[in-house]
């Protein structure tokens, strides 16, 4: 027999990974080999509008895995589904577990609504094989792993799941540090390794050659080889990445954003004697709200697809406090830092406890089909947003930087999400399917809660009339024009702030020998014009 360990899109890694951990030890104490599983299903990533750039760094790290885990004699092994055939995977993996004569599967939960069915119906098959005799009955085990407090685990003190963000972040944070200990010491045992003899064993032999694929048929990235460069280039897979990336965060000193080109080994960075205090993570509370500074941690893909634990930031955190508190409140960088992982987990919660948000519903109900969309005749507003067109700097800035980077810093996301939702009264399920499809850190759960958040149909609770104004916020975010600068090359000549807003001093006749547009909306109207509509829906909600 063997013991199977699936992996999954979100936990890509060999350290601190709760499936793994028990299904090695499992493999150790039953004295049957390892095997390492991987299912590529691009039906699933079509569903969820995966898109290639996700892809292409998961099919690295996977290229990477595969040769950890063979330094530990273990194969990883990896098929693609057919397209049409996404929910056939439990049929076809059961068929698999019976040929291979796997004594147990292991994996991750992963908790969006399709994918918990999945699971649900493996449970079932391997139950009625078991009572049947027939096909795979082994141990099936899925474990929580991908929050740092998971799902279902925070109850409101009526024993209802949280669906405000204020008091959940209160609960999680004393929640965190009352099991502390457990979080800081790492609970999951290491990989262990399979013995030499597995190399030959009958069933994983010819694994142990099996190629990763580095393309996905349908979902290959657009910019070719360009474009591949550039995704390796800005973000890297392999030894000590993650690492590195972190101790850039906690420890380098805040200087002016290179907008991301390159985000390691940074030539000109410096470690800071005090990191407590003034690292990029001392300087948080000031740095996230910077676009012109590199004040943030850049970790997030890396948390999407689970390169790196979740309870990782926890103890680099609280190793770096040096208290025997997690600090996690605004009154310190870290705190701060912290409570975004807070809201990471507060996502993935309200996924599991409304499952409707996967299902392209609003959070709140009274959105349901009520809000009366813009009409954008053959989609041209949204098509000037995407290519970051629409004449306003700081949206288009912040556009083409996702376009080339498969990026955004998050006062950005929170902009052109309310741009397109209240200026341009475009349906927020078209940004979130294009954030989806273009960022490299794409995750359903913190993907849709930013985008519901901005388009006022999710978990806030402030209501519908809060609408960034694109003009002041550029100001705040990027005081001297400089990352509109570089990112919109045409309004290059444009000095300081006056970069925010060039229809305020040039004719529209010089905004376009420059190469620009002129804004496609007139802001102050679209306000109002959202604050109707959104009223009006919620009347009818
Ligand atoms: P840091 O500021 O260093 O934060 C540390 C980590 O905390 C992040 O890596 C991330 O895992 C988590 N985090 C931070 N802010 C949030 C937040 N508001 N919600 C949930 N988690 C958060 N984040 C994603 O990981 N994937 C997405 O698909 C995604 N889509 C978004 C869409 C919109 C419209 C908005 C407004 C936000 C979205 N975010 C998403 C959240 C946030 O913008 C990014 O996590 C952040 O910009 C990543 O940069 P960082 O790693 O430097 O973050």
């Amino acid at each position: 027999g063997v013991v199977v360990y699936w992996s999954r899109n979100k936990d890509l890694r060999l350290v601190d990974n709760t499936a793994l951990s028990y299904a090695s030890a499992l493999a150790q104490d039953l004295g049957v080999p390892l095997l390492a599983l991987h299912i590529f299903s691009p039906g699933d990533y079509a569903a969820h509008d995966r898109g290639p750039r996700r892809i292409d760094f998961q099919l690295r790290q996977l290229a990477y895995l595969k040769v950890e885990f063979a330094k530990h004699h273990i194969p990883l092994f990896t098929i693609t589904q057919d397209r049409k055939k996404r929910k056939d995977i439990p049929r076809m993996l059961c068929e698999k577990l019976e040929e291979w004569g796997a004594v147990g599967l292991f994996a991750n939960v992963e908790y969006e609504v399709d994918e918990l069915r999945r699971d649900i119906e493996i449970l079932e098959r391997t139950k009625e094989a078991r009572q049947s005799g027939k096909g795979f009955g082994g141990q099936v085990e899925f474990f929580k792993d991908f929050c740092v407090v998971s799902p279902g685990e925070l109850l409101t003190k009526q024993g209802k799941p949280y669906s405000v963000y204020s008091p959940w972040q209160r609960n999680w944070a004393d929640h965190v540090n009352s099991n502390l200990q457990d979080y800081v010491s790492q609970q999951n045992g290491p990989l262990l390794a399979n013995p030499d003899s597995a190399k030959s064993h009958p069933i994983l032999k010819p694994m142990f050659d099996h190629e990763i694929p580095t393309e996905i048929e349908g979902f290959e990235l657009e910019g070719g080889d360009e474009e591949a460069k550039t995704m390796r280039h800005i973000w890297p897979v392999g030894d000590g990445i993650t690492e590195s990336i972190m101790r850039r965060f906690t420890h380098n000193k805040m200087r002016e954003a290179k907008f991301f080109e390159p985000p390691l080994e940074g030539e000109d960075e410096e470690e800071v004697d005090d990191p407590k205090k003034s690292s990029k993570i001392g300087k948080y509370q000031e740095g996230r709200n910077r676009v012109d500074w590199d004040g943030t941690s850049h970790i997030s893909a890396y948390l999407a697809a689970g390169l790196i634990s979740p309870r990782e930031p926890i103890r680099i955190a609280y190793k770096l406090a040096g208290s025997r508190e997690l600090p996690a409140g605004r009154d310190s960088g870290i705190g701060m830092w912290i409570q975004e992982i807070g809201w990471r987990d507060f996502y993935q919660h309200v996924l599991c406890a409304w499952p409707r948000v996967c299902m392209t519903k609003p959070f709140n109900l009274n959105y349901d089909g009520t809000i009366e969309w813009a009409t954008d005749d053959d989609g041209a507003k949204l098509q000037a947003w995407k290519d970051g067109k629409t004449g306003f700097p700081i949206v288009d800035a912040a556009m083409r930087s996702l376009k080339k980077q498969g990026y955004m810093h998050n006062r950005c996301r929170m902009i052109v999400a309310s741009f397109l939702s209240k200026d341009l009264l475009i349906d927020w399920r078209e940004g979130e399917k294009y954030f989806s499809q273009n960022l490299v850190d794409a995750d359903l759960g913190s993907n849709n809660g930013g985008w519901q958040w901005a388009a006022s149909t999710g978990t806030d609770p402030q209501p519908y009339f809060r609408i960034f104004n694109p003009l002041s916020q550029a100001e705040k975010i990027d005081p001297n024009g400089d990352y509109v600068r570089y990112w919109v090359p045409e309004l290059r000549s444009l000095k300081g702030k006056s970069v925010h807003n060039p229809a305020a001093t040039l004719s529209e006749k010089k905004i376009k020998e420059l190469g620009y547009v002129m804004p496609i909306v007139d802001h102050a109207k679209a306000r109002v014009k959202a604050i109707d509509s959104y009223k009006e829906a919620s009347a009818r909600g």
